[in-house]
């Protein structure tokens, strides 16, 4: 009988480790993320809110300078294989109101980046492994939930930037938005854009001038889709 036993807890055991060792492959650090497509459509499902959008589509006049899509950024690297930028439908739609309140001001928005798929924050840590710039593997990154823009404003006629305390992806002190040493100019530009994203349900992010988060981003979990798995689906 107490062999019985012992061999039905050693198969419960075996049945546990091996439900559990592909959970952990797929995610070291043991957060909950929501990887392939079926999961995130069944997400969506359940609550359309969860859905990623495409902002070129979603903002009208919206300018892109997607880095990472390119050799200029940090990295040096190329690490999207397509210059788009995604949030989540109510993140997305705050945006939008903020581009039609700066129109009428002659200004815009220009994004630098916006959802990015945990695979990434991975590589970007193991590239620059400092918390102040970039994410913990641990947490994640807002960015991974669709709620996390980086941006700055633009002249709307000639697209051109207005001038702001450093450049994107600084990691310095110029960055923080305590840093006083900038031109009048630069620090009222960075004001206005602070003033603006707050007006619409974005968190300023002290050591970013340039990057927001959207005030619900707990509702939303990490994600790891890929871009070229957001384009094929047409988000
Ligand atoms: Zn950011």
């Amino acid at each position: 009988m107490q062999k019985i036993q012992l061999s039905f807890l050693s198969l419960l055991l075996l049945l546990l480790v091996a439900w559990e060792q592909p959970q952990k492959r797929e995610n070291p650090y043991g957060l909950k993320i929501v990887s392939g497509m079926s999961a995130y459509h069944q997400l969506v499902k359940e609550n359309p809110s969860q859905n990623l959008v495409d902002l070129e589509i979603t903002i009208k006049g919206l300018r892109l300078d997607i880095r990472y899509a390119t050799t200029n950024n940090f990295t040096g690297q190329v690490i999207y294989p397509s210059p788009k930028a995604y949030l989540r439908l109510p993140a997305a739609e705050a945006l939008a109101g903020i581009q039609r309140e700066l129109k009428s001001i002659g200004l815009g928005l220009k994004i630098y980046d916006a959802y990015r798929p945990y695979a990434v924050t991975l590589k970007f840590f193991e590239v620059y492994p400092d918390t102040t710039f970039v994410a913990s593997p641990l947490t994640g990154s807002k960015h991974n939930r669709g709620c996390a823009v980086d941006l700055t404003l633009i002249d709307l006629a000639s697209g051109a930037e207005k001038e702001m305390p450093s450049t994107f992806d600084d990691f310095t002190e110029k960055a923080s938005h305590s840093y006083r040493n900038a031109s009048p100019a630069a620090i009222a530009n960075r004001q206005l854009l602070r003033e603006i994203m707050t007006k619409y349900g974005f968190l300023p992010y002290e050591s970013e001038w340039w990057h927001y988060d959207f005030k619900d981003w707990k509702n939303y979990p990490i994600m790891d889709l890929s871009f070229n798995e957001c384009a094929n689906n047409k988000l």
